[in-house]
């Protein structure tokens, strides 16, 4: 038997940091967003106790590293079951890259294995589950557009944005989230208006999703990376309506309302860096103008 899912990356339209918590994690509040670029996740039924993994991505582990293979694993000891899986993974995200391309890829495992196993777990239950695999499967169980709080796993979802496309570009260095975090300096955080995101959201207003923009994060990154800021102006010089670094970085995505000024995005930041993405945010049914 077998079953495969979609494992879609997703962006921030805001990531705020409020402070570190006694447990060591940071207390965040993000606004995030699903885009049609998305991992292709196998899962086979063995009939031996055991997860295989396999991909032909040499960037992530084919162990017990891997966050599909956590998410079997911990779905196969809670609910004692003693068949196995083999997980194909079909890497579309980049890797390190603010997509969180691992825990989608965990999530995806989470409902497809759901399936496959008939557990008959609720949407609610997996995402609960997911927040002991890592702080964004859970958000990334719902494919949705949702408002993430604690340190990630407090879920509530929103409106998806108004339909426009996305442009996504990815520096050719990996950055390291939990470096990033680390080296947040909190005392000069300014934080995003996340109540006004989510009221933009909620009023379907493409041009409050635009001015609301913000990541702390790029706080960090932008003074490693000297490229994501310059992706970020040749975007906006091309034509972007606005630009935002996702997650920890380095990827940076443009927003705009028309496939044409996509292209013209995309062709200026060609030979300028290495991957280049046009994509649409999931669930957008809306049309603009
Ligand atoms: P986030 O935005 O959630 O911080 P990210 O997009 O920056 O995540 P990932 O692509 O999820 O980063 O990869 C982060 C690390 O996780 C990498 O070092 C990678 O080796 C490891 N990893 C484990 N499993 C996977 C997987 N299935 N896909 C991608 N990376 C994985």
């Amino acid at each position: 038997m077998y079953t495969s899912e979609k494992a879609p990356a997703k962006i921030n339209l805001t990531l705020d940091v409020l402070y570190k918590r006694s447990d060591d994690f940071h207390e965040v509040e993000m606004v995030m967003t699903t885009v049609d670029l998305a991992d292709r996740i196998e899962l086979y039924l063995l009939d031996r106790d055991e997860i295989m993994i396999q991909s032909e991505n040499r960037f992530i582990p084919n162990d017990e590293r891997n966050l599909a293979f956590r998410a079997a694993k911990l779905l196969k000891e809670r609910f004692k079951i003693s068949a196995g899986v083999k997980i194909i993974i079909e890497k579309q995200i980049p890797v390190a890259a603010g997509l969180a391309g691992g825990s989608s890829d965990a999530a995806a495992t989470l409902r497809g294995l759901n399936r496959l196993w008939q557990l008959g777990i609720s949407t609610e239950q997996l995402a609960a589950l997911g927040a002991e695999i890592g702080s964004d499967v859970s958000f990334c169980v719902y494919n949705s557009t949702a408002l993430a709080k604690g340190r990630g796993e407090i879920i509530t979802e929103l409106p998806a944005p108004p339909s426009c496309w996305v442009v996504l570009a990815k520096p050719s260095q990996g950055v390291s989230t939990q470096s990033v975090y680390q080296s947040l300096p909190l005392d000069k955080v300014e934080h995003p208006d996340t109540i006004g995101m989510v009221e933009a959201l909620k009023n379907s207003d493409y041009d409050g999703i635009c001015s609301r923009l913000k990541n702390v994060l790029e706080l960090v990154t932008l003074p490693k990376h000297p490229q994501v800021q310059q992706i970020k102006q040749q975007m906006l010089q091309s034509g972007a309506d606005a630009v935002l670094m996702s997650g920890s970085g380095p990827t940076v995505f443009g927003l705009v309302k028309h496939e044409s000024r996509a292209v013209r995005i995309y062709n200026s930041l060609r030979g300028f860096c290495e991957e280049v993405y046009i994509v649409r945010m999931l669930g957008s049914h809306q049309t603009l103008d």
